[in-house]
């Protein structure tokens, strides 16, 4: 099999593994106990607080664990203190865990705002500007679109925020790890981390809240996470999260180019050797793994099932929505049209893949999409003539 879905999840790194399994085993006790089985599991979960705030430039004490993504989204949305006619500003193309959430806040009474993006999903800082009002208690723009990959203005977009003093969280679930994140330069207030987008394990995640900021808790019990997320952690998750963060900032720059350099030679090959694509997305403003394309007069999951005929894994590009057959809304805001979301796939590279990999995939690709464009309705319309 040849992975490219790693937007959706990755390999956990076999060092990362190797961490977690002594707190599997031997190290079991929990870390709120007294005994020295409680005080190593609660070391644990420290060290790994440092980790995963070295990642970013935060100081341990503003790492909150979570369960992911979706649970760090949920906490700002609905822990975020509100008033009277309180307005939260977030853009059209977020995550379903952000969108969702909007949805409840907006069902109770709470203003909320979606800013649109243009044609390469890229939010215009001015358009937020002119959105924010006396009432505006939170802005959440995610770092790093996971469909197409279109990294936002996020230093331009928390300044504007930081200028008016209204609370900035960004969904960087997509984008840490594989671009340099300092939130404390870029002016960041909260900002959501998923472990196993990094090569760690799954169902474990952080909330970076800036020091002094606040946040009602979601979960209540024990107290736990400084009494914002109650329940027994999670200790060889949050181990192996931590670890996978350190790897991460470690080979930040070896990774990058690494992804890079097999995302730009499959987007050449696959521009230059099939007919009637596009690169969807921002050309520069992208994530260095993100290959986002429309394939005209092919429909993309018909293209991802033979796709993994062919030992491919790929992806339309929202594969963390269980929801997968609603047409794309982050293509819809983009303003495409029926016919090019229907054609659209999503192949994210990881620091697993090679060139080898990248080769066999457009030779298959260039298969699929001819013998699939030949039973095309749209067939008349275009001219898929091939070019080899
Ligand atoms: N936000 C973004 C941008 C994502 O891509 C995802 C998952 O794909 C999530 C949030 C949800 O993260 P998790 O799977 O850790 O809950």
């Amino acid at each position: 099999m040849i992975y490219l879905d790693n937007a959706a999840s990755t390999q956990i790194h076999e060092e990362v593994l190797n961490s977690m399994l002594p707190y599997l085993k031997e190290q079991y006790g929990n870390p709120s106990s007294i005994h020295r089985y409680g005080r190593l599991a609660h070391k644990a979960i420290e060290k790994a607080r440092k980790q995963i705030a070295s990642l970013i430039n935060a100081n341990p004490s503003e790492i909150f664990i979570t369960s992911g993504g979706t649970e760090s989204n949920n906490t700002v949305l609905k822990g975020i203190k509100l008033k009277n006619n309180s307005q939260i500003i977030t853009s059209s193309i977020e995550h379903d865990a952000i969108l969702e959430p909007c949805k409840k806040l907006s069902e109770n009474g709470v203003d909320v705002d979606y800013l649109p993006v243009d044609q390469f999903g890229s939010v215009t800082p001015l358009e937020l500007k002119n959105h924010l009002s006396e009432n505006t208690c939170l802005v959440s723009i995610m770092y790093a679109n996971n469909e197409v990959g279109t990294i936002q203005r996020i230093s331009e977009i928390a300044k504007i925020c930081n200028d008016e003093k209204i609370p900035f969280h960004t969904d960087a679930v997509q984008a840490v790890g594989k671009v340099p994140i300092d939130v404390k330069e870029l002016g960041i207030d909260f900002l959501s981390i998923s472990s196993h987008k990094l090569y760690g394990p799954k169902g474990i995640g952080a909330l970076y809240i800036k020091n002094g900021l606040e946040i009602n808790p979601v979960i209540l019990g024990g107290g736990q996470e400084s009494g914002l997320r109650s329940g027994t952690e999670n200790v060889a998750n949050i181990v192996g999260f931590g670890k996978a963060c350190e790897i991460a900032k470690n080979n930040l720059a070896e990774n990058t180019t690494h992804v890079k350099k097999l995302r730009d030679l499959l987007v050449e090959k696959v521009l230059s050797e099939i007919p009637e694509v596009t690169l969807n997305g921002d050309p520069q403003l992208r994530l260095p793994n993100n290959a986002h394309f429309t394939f005209l007069g092919v429909n993309g999951e018909d293209l991802i099932i033979k796709l993994d005929e062919y030992g491919i894994a790929a992806s339309t590009g929202s594969a963390c929505s269980v929801n997968t057959q609603r047409a794309s809304h982050v293509l819809q805001a983009m303003g495409f049209s029926h016919e090019q979301i229907t054609g659209s796939l999503r192949l994210t590279m990881g620091i697993f893949n090679n060139e080898h990999e990248i080769d066999q995939t457009v030779t298959s690709l260039k298969k699929i999409v001819e013998e699939l464009r030949s039973f095309s309705p749209f067939k008349e319309k275009y001219s898929f003539v091939s070019k080899v």
